[in-house]
């Protein structure tokens, strides 16, 4: 295991890479993987330690190599406020164009530090009520009908389910979980669907067995098909892959009815506060997502959450070696601590 460190003013970065190993294998449209790398990031101030992460799922083109690669380069000798998490973030995030990862792991880090500083959490520094968080979706893995079924029994304590959609047999693995369950239903297609007239009837076909969004349904390169299909759907459409950071906003107006935020997509807490902002300023609805990721990601994730509209913030109970703790599972809901900071622990 390979151990950094360098000195930064009066704080102290450390990064370690870690292999998160999931429980069940993961299949996405392209993929399949049991493991997703990440890099745990820590900031030593003051004789105390804050912690931050970065999840790395390889369709995103960030590594183990990448983000230390990244961090090694990071010099803050400039700033000797940690406060002034939007300044050393401008400068963070001008060392590269991509990096969105390793950037979010030192954001997470530095509102950690700042919040114990403050003395309050995020969320209450944002004058947020926990009453607002919505339920977290649980992500039923792809596999064979009898798998999904026991998946699907195992999670009949949350909320909301949702399941990817990619391939020939859709319709069987819908009706395959409607027969052990009436929970509100979300889907993801990942972009696969190509033809337009199919996803129209696709979405009256869900949205007759409780499915409440799709997530974006088609290629994101086809914005005019997916304006059609929005206008024809009985169910929001939404974006993901066309959105990354606050730049992408605007031009998905017009396509599709909320957007997909991830803090390893958008550099971190402070950038998806404002795509947050925006997105409903222009009248978009927000979902708050999360990759496979430790306690630590999902803990930064959750102080949003009072803001959205749906979260899916599972990725922690999608894994088996979890270092730390930081959120409670409550009624479906996953409640940040009310503690100073994002309240990340190690186990
Ligand atoms: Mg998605």
């Amino acid at each position: 295991m390979l151990f950094f460190r360098k000195k930064i003013v009066t704080m102290k970065l450390s990064y370690q890479a870690y292999t998160l190993q999931l429980e069940n294998t993961f299949t996405l449209a392209t993929s399949s993987r049991s493991t997703t790398p990440v890099m745990l990031v820590e900031i030593e101030h003051e004789g105390l330690i804050w912690y931050g992460e970065a999840s790395m799922p390889p369709y995103l083109g960030e590594s183990h190599t990448t983000v230390a690669k990244f961090l090694w380069w990071v010099d803050l000798t400039g700033f000797s406020d940690p406060s002034d998490i939007e300044s050393i973030m401008n400068i963070i995030d001008s060392l590269a164009p991509g990096n969105t990862a390793a950037k979010s792991a030192i954001d997470i880090a530095l509102h950690d530090l700042v919040g114990k500083i403050r003395g309050t959490s995020w969320h209450q520094h944002w004058w947020l009520s926990l009453e607002t968080i919505p339920s977290t979706s649980y992500t039923i893995g792809m596999d064979t009908p009898k798998v999904i079924k026991q998946k699907v029994e195992a999670a009949q304590w949350f909320k909301l389910l949702k399941v990817k959609l990619w391939r020939d047999n859709d319709k069987e693995i819908i009706e395959t979980i409607r027969s052990c369950t009436n929970l509100p239903l979300c889907v993801d297609c990942n972009q696969w669907r190509k033809d337009t007239q199919q996803a129209i009837d696709m979405s009256h076909w869900l949205a007759e067995r409780g499915v409440v969004y799709i997530e974006q349904p088609m290629d994101k390169n086809q914005p005019e098909q997916i304006a059609i299909l929005r206008g024809k759907s009985p169910l929001p459409i939404i974006a993901d892959e066309a959105v990354q950071r606050l730049s992408d906003i605007a031009a998905t107006v017009w396509v599709y009815d909320a957007i997909n935020i991830k803090l390893m997509k958008c550099t971190g807490l402070h950038e998806a506060k404002k795509m947050i902002t925006l997105a409903q300023s222009l009248g978009l609805k927000i979902m708050l997502w999360c990759m496979t990721e430790t306690s630590c990601a999902i803990a930064a994730a959750a102080q949003l959450s009072p803001l959205v509209d749906w979260t899916d913030l599972d990725g922690n109970l999608l894994i088996t070696n979890d270092p730390f703790v930081g959120t409670q599972l409550v009624n479906g809901k996953v409640l940040p601590s009310t503690d100073p900071g994002i309240w990340i622990h190690k186990i």
